[in-house]
């Protein structure tokens, strides 16, 4: 008899490919960044493994680093007490919810989160998602429709972009922090369409500098548009006990209708969540897809938030400590000659280098010197403004902020003297 016809083993040597996807176009640009990685001995910057619990210090290949890019602004990653709430609720409830809480995953602890959110707030209730990005993208895509308008800082955060695409809205985008183009695009568009959202950070991730909410708040009630402020890297980092822009500029946060803020950064969590008025809350709890359609916040991430919010509340000497970090980072920048754009000296500090291969082989260099600061290059700035960005905490010593700047106004006189491989081939 004839031998049975041999089949392909589908999983034979690894997964079977059906499409190569390095051939798209779109990967081309990955080719690239590694061939430049390849010709200059520089290593990728990005995706990093890093041990431990990264805060002002952390670990790569087993040395300890002093570290500028961890978003845990107050030093509660870890803390015992966020800790020890984290492993209650794991005892209490297992570590996932294992439903939307609007069909069996609500519990004690996402109604907890959201009571201490609110207060924190300032507002009547609030509500947490499980993603800060994803919070934007669902609320922005769901509230506003392809007959309303969006007005938006241009450097505003992608999530915000993507809910604004997902909307259908108008779109448009005013140059970084100018008041009178936000009041130019009300002006000649809002009569046009039915609502009307004005988006900024409470503090702005690429630049450390802060809108004029008063001044804002004065736009959307002439214009009769909705006003929405991103805290993600405000709370904590803004006002007297950490509570974000409002507190720093004495505004009733009742004058806002909504407040975005993500539990990843100085609440030492993951997940995102808005602050508000009872109906609007309510409208998200009974509308809004990533909220509706997605599980529950995990207990343990929810129990951490909450422990780190009280903890926050009560210890505000550590939002004066972030204070005082971010001020003496942004005054040794300068009298070094660095370039700190609008940078007012809280939880983010960029250093502008303009070159993108630049800005990736001083952050090698500065690696090589015991420092972990990440380069923000294009796309996610602009071309000509790379930036290395100094995230900076309450925990860093002064010693720690001292020697990093000096050693980035060490190394770049002679990256930016030596017209690399690197700048002719990234620009
Ligand atoms: N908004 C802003 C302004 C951010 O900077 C970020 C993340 N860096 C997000 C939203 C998304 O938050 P998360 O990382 O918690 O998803």
């Amino acid at each position: 008899t004839a031998a049975a016809p041999t089949r392909p083993n589908p999983t034979a040597g690894g997964a079977r490919r059906e499409f190569d996807f390095s051939s798209l176009p779109e990967y081309e640009i990955l080719k690239v960044w590694k061939a430049v990685g390849d010709l200059t001995h520089i290593s990728n910057p990005f995706y990093r493994l890093h041990d431990g619990r990264a805060s002002n210090t952390t670990s790569i290949d087993g040395r300890t680093i002093v570290n500028f890019s961890s978003y845990d602004y107050l030093g509660l990653n870890g803390h015992p007490e966020v800790a020890a709430a984290a492993k209650a609720a794991i005892d209490r409830y297992g570590t996932s919810v294992s439903a939307s809480r609007l069909s069996s995953g609500e519990r004690q602890v996402h109604r907890d989160l959201e009571a201490a959110l609110a207060r924190l707030s300032g507002t009547e209730d609030a509500i947490a998602f499980v993603s800060g990005h994803g919070t934007n993208v669902s609320v922005i895509g769901e509230l506003l429709g392809p007959e309303d308008l969006i007005v938006a800082d241009a450097v505003i955060h992608n999530s915000i972009v993507e809910g604004a695409k997902l909307s259908g809205a108008k779109r448009i985008l005013c140059p970084h922090g100018d008041l009178d183009a936000f009041e130019r695009a009300l002006r000649l568009n809002r009569a046009r369409y039915r609502r009307a959202l004005i988006v900024v950070e409470g503090l702005y991730g690429m630049d450390g500098d802060v809108p004029d909410l008063a001044g804002l708040i004065r736009l959307k009630r002439r214009y009769n548009a909705w006003l929405m402020v991103d805290e993600a890297h405000a709370t904590g980092a803004l006002g007297a006990t950490g509570r974000g822009i409002a507190e720093e500029q004495g505004i009733d946060p009742a004058d806002v209708e909504i407040w975005m803020g993500t539990l990843s950064k100085t609440l030492a969590a993951a997940g995102g969540y808005v602050a508000g008025s009872r109906a609007l809350i309510e409208l998200l709890r009974y509308t809004s897809p990533g909220f509706v359609f997605s599980v529950g916040l995990s207990p343990p991430v929810a129990a951490a938030a909450t422990a780190a919010v009280d903890v926050m509340m009560r210890e505000p000497e550590r939002a004066a400590a972030l204070r005082r970090n971010g001020r003496s980072l942004l005054a040794k920048a300068r009298s070094r000659g660095l370039d700190t754009g609008l940078s007012i000296g809280a939880s983010v500090v960029p250093v502008i280098v303009g070159n993108s291969g630049q800005t990736i082989m001083l952050s090698e260099q500065l690696l090589k010197r015991g420092f972990n600061v990440v380069p923000a290059v294009f796309p996610g700035v602009a071309e000509n403004q790379a930036r290395l960005r100094f995230f900076v905490t309450s925990e860093h010593t002064p010693v720690q902020i001292n020697s990093v700047i000096d050693a980035v106004a060490e190394e770049l006189p002679s990256i930016r003297s030596n017209s690399s491989i690197v700048g002719a081939i990234v620009g």
